[in-house]
């Protein structure tokens, strides 16, 4: 029996990142249809399973390479700005962000200082502001 299951997958793509995201959805997707008994979520659920047993059975690899790769750098990219936000959260408690208002570049400064004069580090403008 493996070894038909081997025979049956050779040259053929098999399973990968975006396959198990969808997979991971449609098992998501198959729980809120039981608790809420939506039909739209069994369908979906059904129909990115059955998305993602075609791409597992599929020959064109290249082509499902490149879907998961597509896939991988979203999600990097995703993660960078995730983690940005989460830097000018945890920086947003001590500093202000404010934008210059002719080059539009983003100036930090720390809080609780009053009235001050910021000079833009790019264009060199002055402007005031509460920090
Ligand atoms: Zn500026």
């Amino acid at each position: 029996m493996k070894q038909k299951i081997q025979r049956f997958m050779t040259g053929r793509y098999g399973a990968d990142q975006l396959g198990q995201l969808l997979m991971g959805i449609s098992v998501v997707f198959l729980f809120i249809s039981l608790f809420t008994r939506l039909d739209i979520f069994y369908i979906l659920a059904l129909g990115l399973m059955g998305y993602e047993y075609y791409r597992m059975m599929s020959r064109q690899i290249e082509r499902r390479y490149q879907e998961n790769q597509k896939f991988m750098n979203g999600r990097y990219h995703l993660a960078v700005k995730w983690n940005k936000k989460k830097e000018h959260l945890k920086q947003s408690k001590i500093y202000h962000f404010y934008k210059c208002p002719s080059c539009r570049q983003k100036v930090r400064v720390p809080k609780g200082k009053g009235k001050i004069c910021i000079t833009c580090p790019k264009c060199k403008t002055e402007f005031i502001k509460k920090s």
